[in-house]
């Protein structure tokens, strides 16, 4: 066949045992005696855990007729195969490919000593194995198998680019790695002591007092690992990494957990590593207003995840977000979407159709004497609405939801709430029903996705059920898996389902955006909004990635104070006041780039970021 065309079988879905296989049985060539389709006998290796079962399928991309066939695809009951026609620009060989019918990546990022190099792409198109690769963990096979290249030849595909260099250091020893993991919740089960003994253990540069300072990890130091939130665990994972001693840093996801004060801090220190120490430092993120202020090169990572990737040749920052966003590669000449994702340029027009939900009186609630104090504007929220909820971590923003519940009292009720609460019920107490989706999304049930969320609604499984919620989550492929054996962002994913599967008042997302991709943010985002126009719901979303609350959010709550002490919430807003607020707080304005009216951060000090505040524009200017 078409040498441009891979096969790739996933070895985790085919069941030979239980299809009697369907694929071959129905492949052209092998009905024409031809091998095309066969078992994985001969090359099985039972040391090789990725390798499969000796009754799995592999198909020969030799003699596959490529994807116009596709007739496998069709009749494997597990979907477990896909045939995929490789971009013609794509002429060279892989960089690396697992094994037969495996993942192939095509290039690699470059890493440059002085600056932070971007990686922007969905999850599953081989940015951990580009990693890998760059740390010297996998040597790279060129996408051969049995007769592996050397080294030589590996660094002679990369002659006369950058990375030449960089490989020869990679093959020689030379490069010392230091690593962020992408999934922080899971450091406590490695780590057994203190954050003090898990910092000081790492600090190879003496730098752990400044970090532990700007980090604000102070009030950690001799709290026991296990015990520390996920925004404790990612800046101290970030402290962790920057304090070691390396060539080359990796930091795979820097804003999960972290507020946007907290995500600005450590896009600087990364910054001040690289700049400061000629450090190389490659950042994959996908806030992309994160992204765009940290990096000052970006490599695109496209193609079908799972299957095959491509990292592209380095972008300026800029042009590569824009790109991304828009769907079209310029020097790729590639489209990797069909349509562009869009950001409003002006605030929306506030709507004044919407019933209100429930109206809600000036309250405030403390959690005894000198502990944290929380007060509360009047207000009201509407029916129908997505209503974006912004402000530090530490706030109240929770103890504000508890209050909606009637989980928490306000204070001077003593223990008896008979507010005058106003809603169309009547006057009620506040105990609306919520459906309510934690920041941290633990999974310790070994039980299937189907099952768990046919656990919660009848409508599981229903066209406009699988229409609404299945679909745009991206559930079919997972709904066999344990939710102990997914993914951050599948969890997420998982559990945004199963909670806008309740019947509630009102949705309460803590943080939906974290581990999702750009993709799924704004599929995520398109559920949750359909959802709340479709169902005369409320939602209220809490989340700290700009892009993520901006195709969100209706209307704005902001949250401010000081963080453990006191915090105080607005009244909801439309949103350029919400924003304006909010931004003032932080003392951060955007500016909209001239091509896509994307929001980018403003550099302090800059003529833009005075001009705006002068107006007090910090948003839609
Ligand atoms: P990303 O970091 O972009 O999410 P990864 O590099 O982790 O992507 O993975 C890309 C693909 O490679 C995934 O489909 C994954 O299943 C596959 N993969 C990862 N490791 C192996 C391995 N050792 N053998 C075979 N396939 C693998
Ligand atoms: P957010 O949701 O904005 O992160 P929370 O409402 O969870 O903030 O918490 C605000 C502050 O109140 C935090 O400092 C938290 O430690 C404190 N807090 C939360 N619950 C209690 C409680 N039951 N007793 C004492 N302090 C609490
Ligand atoms: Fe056979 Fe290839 Fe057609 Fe699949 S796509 S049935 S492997 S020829």
């Amino acid at each position: 066949m078409a040498g441009d065309s891979i096969a790739v079988v996933d070895l985790d879905r085919c069941s030979p045992d239980r299809c009697n296989y369907e694929c071959a049985n129905y492949c052209p060539p092998n009905r024409t005696g031809k091998e095309c389709i066969q078992t994985r006998g001969e090359i099985y290796d039972e040391d090789e855990p990725f390798e499969g079962g000796p009754d799995q399928v592999q198909i020969s991309e030799e003699i596959c007729l490529g994807e116009t066939c596709g007739i496998c695809v069709e009749k494997c009951p597990f979907d477990a195969i896909e045939i995929i026609n490789l971009p013609e620009e794509l002429d060279e060989s892989p960089t690396h490919r697992y094994g037969e019918n495996a993942f192939s990546l095509y290039g690699l990022p470059i890493p440059e000593s002085g600056k932070v190099t971007g990686l922007l792409g969905p999850n599953g198109i081989g940015k951990s194995t580009a990693v890998k690769i760059l740390a010297g963990e996998i040597t790279p096979n060129l996408g051969r198998h049995g007769d592996e290249p050397s080294w030589e030849e590996v660094i002679d595909q990369f002659r006369g680019t950058e990375l030449q260099n960089y490989l020869e250091g990679v093959r020689d020893g030379d490069i010392d790695v230091a690593r962020k993991p992408q999934y922080v919740d899971q450091i406590p089960e490695s780590f057994d002591g203190n954050t003090r003994q898990l910092l000081e253990a790492t600090d190879e540069r003496d730098a752990l007092d400044e970090l532990v300072e700007r980090l604000s990890l102070r009030p950690v130091m001799e709290q026991s690992i296990e015990n520390l939130s996920g925004g404790e665990l990612q800046r101290v994972a970030l402290a962790a990494t920057l304090a070691r001693d390396a060539d080359f840093y990796f930091l795979d996801e820097i804003t999960p957990y972290l507020d946007i004060g907290q995500r600005v801090t450590a896009a600087r220190l990364i910054h001040e590593l690289a700049e400061e120490e000629d450090r190389a430092m490659l950042v994959v993120e996908h806030d992309l207003a994160i992204l765009d202020l940290v990096a000052d090169s970006l490599h695109v990572a496209y193609g079908e995840p799972s299957a095959y990737g491509v990292v592209t040749s380095p972008k300026s920052v800029k042009n590569g977000i824009n790109e991304y966003l828009r769907g079209y590669l310029d020097a790729e000449n590639m489209r990797i979407r069909p349509e562009a994702i869009e950001f409003e340029a002006h605030a929306p027009r506030p709507s004044t159709e919407s019933e209100t939900l429930v109206e809600y009186p000036a309250m405030t609630k403390s959690y005894g004497e000198g502990e944290f104090a929380l007060e509360v504007d009047a207000g009201e929220i509407n029916r129908n609405e997505v209503l974006g909820i912004v402000g530090p971590n530490g706030i109240g923003k929770s103890t504000f939801a508890k209050l909606l519940t009637g989980e928490l009292e306000p204070d001077g009720t003593d223990g008896e709430a008979d507010l005058d609460v106003q809603s169309e019920a009547g006057d009620f107490d506040l105990d609306l029903d919520i459906a309510y989706k934690p920041q941290y999304v633990e999974a310790d049930q070994p039980i299937r996705v189907d099952a768990f969320l046919s656990s919660i609604t009848e409508d599981f499984g229903s066209s406009y059920w699988n229409t609404e919620i299945a679909q745009p989550l991206q559930l079919e492929r997972i709904m066999e898996q344990n939710l102990t054996e997914l993914s951050g962002g599948e969890r997420q994913r998982v559990a945004i389902a199963a909670t806008l599967s309740k019947d509630a008042d009102l949705y309460l997302l803590d943080e939906p955006s974290a581990h999702l991709d750009v993709e799924q943010r704004v599929l995520a985002t398109r559920a949750v909004r359909r959802y709340a126009e479709n169902h005369e719901a409320t939602v209220m979303v809490i989340d700290h990635d700009i892009y993520t609350i901006d195709l969100l959010a209706d209307r704005l709550m902001v949250f401010d104070g000081e963080p453990a002490h006191h915090g105080h919430a607005t009244d909801p807003k439309e949103m350029r006041a919400g924003m304006n607020e909010f931004l003032a707080n932080l003392d951060v304005t955007f500016r909209r780039d001239e091509n896509l009216g994307r929001p980018r951060i403003n550099k302090p000090g800059s003529q833009k970021d005075k001009q705006q505040k002068r107006d007090g524009e910090y948003y839609y200017t």
